[in-house]
């Protein structure tokens, strides 16, 4: 997909720091992190939304991210840049009921 930001990173055309690669995902390092950890894991293949996405795709994503994670050292017990606190919990309790 040619207006796709993520696509264009997957494809060079948009510098990144990559930091994992295999057959179907892509990580690199997040422009904005919220932690020292921050990154991104794609699946190379595109997909508008999450519902297009390919589910092995997506098995993979899962399994990249929590490969990544691991071994970062740190896990997903990164220090948390602070917060609105009450919005975080609106967004939570709206997110909440909508799985109910
Ligand atoms: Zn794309």
């Amino acid at each position: 997909m040619s207006d796709c930001v993520f696509c264009k990173i997957r494809d060079g055309q948009i510098p990144s720091m990559r930091i994992d690669e295999d057959e179907r995902t892509l990580t690199f390092m997040d422009i904005n992190p919220l932690s020292p950890g921050h990154c991104l894991v794609v699946t190379k293949r595109h997909a508008p939304t999450l519902f297009e996405a390919d589910v092995e795709d997506l098995k993979a994503a899962a399994a990249t991210a929590r490969r990544v994670a691991a071994n970062d050292g740190k896990g997903f017990d990164w220090t948390p840049v602070p917060g609105d606190r009450e919005a975080i919990m609106k967004t939570g309790e709206r997110l909440r009921a909508a799985l109910a």
